[in-house]
């Protein structure tokens, strides 16, 4: 007989006591004194299996007693800062798995489009905001929305008419286009002499290809994918102060009002501003949200350097609140731009490419994704790919696949984000991959994209078939929800767990009023629960990036990053998820944000 059974046995039971009653486990023993009870809520913890209880003790930044109220009073000293939460809901800190965080600055030192009703808006918000910027060299801007110039894309022309003397470069809502003046144009030398060029669309004025001194066409003034790097590689960068300027502003008025506490930016460059002014934000205790950051890698770009790059990069940044494990690969565009990769054509292709068979193409070639996907896997960082279209997603798949093969690698947690148009045979083999997906709730409804640009662009069924969520649960697969701000505004997570839950959102404020026969539901079948969604919100969001043994849910011995909600979210009405409001928000036990007396 061996000792071993026994040590386990042993070893289990006193686990257990621990997990279930530490305040028994501990008798004989006065339980430490708490900094912070809460207490007289509806505490949802997150844990595996969803347990729910009263109240909540912190110490030092971290959970050490979830139980009742009666219990959590062995807890309390003279010094403890007791928060009565009557009846309030006590969650884990929101995750936001792919949102531009670092990006703010550009709220503050760009001119603001999002959500203005027409192209003679945008060009008075341009002419304003030039007048009160003299000092500003470049004129950049953002939010202006491809529902409002379908087809070429908004015109220099009249962006011209705003702006002349300065360059201006204003990206689309979805930064996938860009929209620039004639003297953005001329400074980037892009003429009717100017190809296309790979991975990117520089849109022509109808009727002007093969026009005297013109063979490619006139640029219309609009830039798509990587033909918007010609322009915005000569915008000088914002500086570090400026940046965490932003990043600062993130925290105070978005990641703290909407209880997010851990955020992954997606899309940083090694070396760069951003970078620095993260980690310098970071390295003095300035943050209260932990950030995990993926840094860009192109089709043109020579990988084995870049990994190198990326590597030292990574070793910049070690902290708790800010590092960068992870690579940001791009395998397609965006429907709303034709530049997503579908295995179907565009239900418009002939209108559009003058190519019946047109269906987008891939952003790398299905060879250079594969070896570089897997240099960047065998270095031990993560990928994180862009993909809308199926055939993107089906390659980015294929791609993984081949990583994992040739490098044996176990355990790496890559993700794909966006995943508008998923076949169905792919949901299994994210499940196989271990792939985590990364949605965005906030989109799954009949909206504005929907109705001008989806259903023309893809047609039926597909249209009707965006955005799967509950396939992927089904199947077994990690889902870490997102918001892609700024894509997406506000980002409050809330609003994202009823988006999900209703595949709508009561409320949603068009741009053009609505067809009438719309009920604005898109494909109800893929509802889930709010318990899925606030998984998905939460521990999901923790384990993409690899963290769910710091945060992500309300445990012993985790960090205390804990929002309180002003309903429960589980027992309200689906329609009341979104209109109810995080009160307080904790980062490591300490209070963030505070409103309604808390
Ligand atoms: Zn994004």
């Amino acid at each position: 007989m061996s000792r071993r059974p026994v040590l386990l046995i042993l070893l289990a039971v006193l686990a257990c006591a621990l997990l279930v009653t530490p305040a028994a486990a501990l008798a004989g023993k006065r339980p430490p004194t708490a900094d912070l009870v809460l207490k007289g809520g509806v505490v949802y913890t997150v844990d595996p299996v969803n347990t729910v209880a009263q109240a909540v003790a912190v110490k030092g930044g971290k959970v050490i007693f979830i139980g009742t109220d009666q219990a959590v009073t062995a807890y309390q000293g003279p010094g403890t800062r007791v928060v009565n939460l009557n009846g309030s809901m006590l969650l884990p800190g929101f995750s936001d798995a792919h949102a531009h965080a670092g990006m703010t600055v550009s709220q503050l030192y760009s001119v603001q489009l999002y959500g203005m009703p027409s192209i003679d808006a945008y060009l008075a918000a341009v002419a304003d905001f030039a007048a009160t910027h003299a000092d500003l060299a470049w004129i950049r801007g953002e939010g202006w929305s491809n529902t409002l110039a379908p087809g070429i894309g908004p015109l220099a022309s009249d962006l011209d008419t705003a702006v002349a003397v300065r360059p201006v470069a204003l990206n689309s809502e979805d930064y996938h286009s860009l929209w620039c003046n004639s003297k953005a144009l001329l400074l980037a030398g892009i003429t009717g002499q100017t190809p296309d060029p790979t991975g990117g669309v520089i849109e022509r004025l109808s009727d002007t290809v093969g026009m005297p001194g013109s063979p490619y066409g006139v640029p219309s003034g609009t830039l798509r994918e990587s033909a918007t790097q010609m322009v915005t590689s000569l915008i000088p960068d914002y500086t570090v102060a400026q940046y965490k300027e932003g990043m600062l502003a993130y925290q105070q008025w978005i990641a703290g009002p909407y209880g997010i506490t851990m955020v992954f930016d997606p899309m940083l460059k090694a070396g760069s501003n951003a970078v620095e002014a993260w980690e310098e934000l970071a390295s003095t205790g300035l943050l209260t949200l932990r950030v995990r950051g993926a840094l860009a890698l192109g089709p043109g770009d020579d990988a084995t350097a870049k990994v190198q790059t990326f590597l030292a990069e990574k070793a910049k940044h070690t902290t708790q609140y800010f590092q960068t494990n992870a690579v940001k690969f791009f395998a397609d565009g965006v429907i709303e731009g034709h530049t997503g990769y579908l295995k179907e054509p565009y239900a418009d292709a002939l209108e559009y490419a003058g190519d019946p068979g047109y269906r987008g193409e891939p952003l790398w070639q299905p060879k250079a994704l594969n070896a570089a996907m897997a240099k960047v896997d065998k270095a031990g960082l993560q990928i994180h790919a862009h993909a809308i279209g199926d055939a993107a997603t089906s390659e980015t798949l294929d791609a993984l696949a081949y990583a994992q093969k040739v490098n044996r690698t176990r355990g790496r947690r890559p993700g794909i984000t966006h995943i508008q148009l998923v076949s169905t045979e792919d949901f299994a083999r994210f499940a196989k991959l271990g792939v985590v997906a990364v949605p965005q709730p906030y989109w799954f409804l009949k909206d504005d994209y929907y109705t001008y640009l989806q259903l023309p662009y893809l047609g039926l069924p597909r249209a009707d078939e965006e955005y799967p969520m509950k396939s992927f649960l089904d199947a077994g697969v990690h889902v870490a929800s997102a918001s892609d701000f700024p894509v997406t505004w506000p980002p409050d997570p809330l609003d994202g767990i009823q988006t999900g839950v209703m595949r709508w959102f009561p409320g949603w404020v068009w741009e053009y009023p609505p067809p009438p026969s719309l009920d604005g539901v898109l494909w109800p079948e893929e509802r889930v629960t709010v318990e899925q969604m606030i998984r998905s919100f939460t521990i999901e969001g923790a384990y993409a990036s690899f963290l769910e043994g710091q945060t992500g849910s309300i445990q012993i011995g985790k960090s205390a990053d804990l929002i309180v909600v002003n309903r429960d979210l589980t027992t309200c009405a689906p329609d009341k998820i979104g209109t109810s409001k995080v009160v307080l928000t904790l980062f490591e036990g300490k209070t963030v944000f505070s409103t309604d007396g808390f």
